[in-house]
């Protein structure tokens, strides 16, 4: 077979869509057959529990979504380029295409496999798609990466981005397809243990349902987004993190509907647009400086007496949502429960970790990591290093959370602690009843316990956070 009528493999990874998809666009428009293909690596053995399962119900709706378009997604597991070389062999392929991907293991991996592949005479060639912005695209007039949000939004706020491309009118396929693992043997729920069953009830996989949500949250939340989005009891975001993390849709469509929002007059749409920058900017920072993921990424914090002790009894109860203080409590447990957790939430718990418990910011991503259907790593660690303090464009350590102020501001009724924390409620709902069935029996945990006590004074544990900080940092 000539090299210009062989197949292209596709190798799909965290862009499980057919949508604003350049790269799978750009291989069906050769018109020459496209194999899409997924590699089960070390990459995804080394996932948290909570993205590893929410991968797999990912793949699942990926793969059927391939099948009504006429075509299957291949499913390998091993080494990446061992695998993709195997195909090569067995298909009589020619290319090999990709979306990229920018944490560091995924740079390095993908540059072995594209000088590997092109040795051999194979054409590998990597597409933009997961982001708005390639992250050396954006410079400081001085050459430069961002280290402060604000400039980078004036940066990148009037580049004209390229429209989504169309889902292929076509998916060309091989006459003989290769051999496909099957992804139930895959068990990529295995870590979760019976919170899998629970999870599953809150996760609605795939791109149809991201489009779907897209289109809710566009007709009816988007105007009231600015205001309301801090409103921890309200569904009053878009709730599309996690498909965005696995790539179930993609970031141009969401920029230009909310373009046409702000087009057509919706307030809060630009303020849309600003947060789904803050994911553009997580990555512009996990590229530029990739110790941004397991190194405090300011200088000076490398003493800071952080408890790394994963046994403190004090990280030990917020991982289990029995801290006392129900705010965390709270938002711990709608992680526990659903893989998600509200971003007003998530600050006030990682600040209560960091500050109060003086905690290792590592501890709690790693924890974040573990739990989060919506995992994704550049958000989550510029996520816990701007609450921590030590991160670029951080809040400054001494801006301590109290959580009462903070449930009083944003849960001011009380209903999403209610949701979440069935102690002491007669008739709980289902939502605060789910944590005992999806929590592991070892933690010796249900219904009818007592309400948990502080483990920590909030006057004590903020004096306790300022005066390390001050030891740390006041200059004699
Ligand atoms: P919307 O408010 O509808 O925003 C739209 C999209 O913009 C989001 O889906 C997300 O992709 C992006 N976005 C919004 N806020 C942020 C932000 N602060 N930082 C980066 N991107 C943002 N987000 C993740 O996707 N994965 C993580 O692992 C993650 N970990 C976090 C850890 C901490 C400690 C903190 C403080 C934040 C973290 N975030 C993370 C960011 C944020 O909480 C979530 O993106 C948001 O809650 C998702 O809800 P949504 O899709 O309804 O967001």
């Amino acid at each position: 077979m000539t090299q210009a009528k062989s197949p292209i493999i596709f190798w799909f990874r965290r862009d499980l869509r057919l949508a604003d998809h350049p790269g799978f666009s750009a291989a069906c428009a050769t018109g020459r057959p496209v194999i899409p293909v997924f590699v089960h690596d070390g990459r995804v053995e080394a996932l948290g529990a909570a993205p590893r399962f929410r991968l797999g119900l990912g793949l699942a709706a990926f793969a059927d979504s391939l099948n009504a378009a006429g075509s299957r997604l291949i499913l390998r597991r091993g080494d990446p380029l061992a695998e993709l070389r195997a195909l090569l062999a067995e298909t009589g392929a020619g290319a090999v295409w990709w979306s990229r991907l920018y944490d560091p293991a995924s740079i390095a991996q993908d540059q072995k496999v594209k000088a590997a592949l092109r040795n051999a005479g194979c054409d590998a060639r990597s597409f933009a798609g997961h982001l708005l912005f390639e992250p050396w695209t954006v410079e400081t007039g001085t050459g430069g990466f961002y280290k402060v949000y604000s400039p980078f939004w004036r940066a990148v706020r009037g580049i004209d981005v390229a429209p989504p491309v169309p889902v292929p009118t076509r998916l060309p396929v091989p006459s003989v397809w290769p051999g496909s693992d099957r992804l139930e043997s895959w068990h990529m729920d295995a870590a979760m243990g019976r919170g899998g069953a629970v999870v599953a009830r809150y996760q609605s996989p795939g791109e149809e349902m991201a489009l779907r949500k897209l289109d809710v949250f566009v007709d009816k939340r988007i105007d009231l987004y600015k205001q309301d989005r801090d409103n921890l009891d309200a569904e009053a975001t878009s709730g599309l993190s996690d498909h965005l993390s696995l790539g179930e849709i993609g970031p141009r469509t969401l920029w230009h509907r909310g373009q046409e929002a702000i087009r057509s007059g919706a307030a809060g749409a630009e303020h849309f647009l600003k947060e789904l920058v803050w994911r553009e900017f997580a990555y512009h920072l996990m590229y530029h400086s990739p110790h941004i993921l397991d190194r405090n990424w300011r200088a000076g914090w490398e003493t800071f007496p952080w408890s790394e002790d994963r046994d403190n009894p004090g990280f030990v109860a917020w991982c289990r949502g029995r801290t006392g203080e129900p705010l965390v409590d709270a938002a711990m447990r709608e992680m526990y429960v659903t893989g998600r957790m509200h971003n007003r939430a998530r600050m006030v718990a990682a600040s209560f970790l960091t500050k109060h418990l003086m905690v290792h910011w590592k501890l709690g991503m790693d924890w974040f990591a573990d739990c989060l259907t919506d995992w994704d790593p550049a958000s989550n660690a510029m996520g816990w290093q701007w609450v921590a303090g030590c991160g670029p464009d951080a809040a400054p350590f001494f801006r301590v959370f109290n959580p009462e102020t903070q449930a009083a501001k944003f849960d001011a009724g009380g209903a999403y602690r209610k949701r979440w924390i069935a102690e002491a409620q007669k008739q709980p709902p289902q939502t605060a009843l789910d944590f005992f069935s999806a929590i592991p029996r070892a933690w010796m945990l249900d219904r009818d316990a007592s309400p948990a006590q502080p483990v920590v004074s909030l006057e004590a544990g903020r004096k306790r956070a300022l005066a390390a900080y001050s030891d740390q940092f006041s200059t004699p």
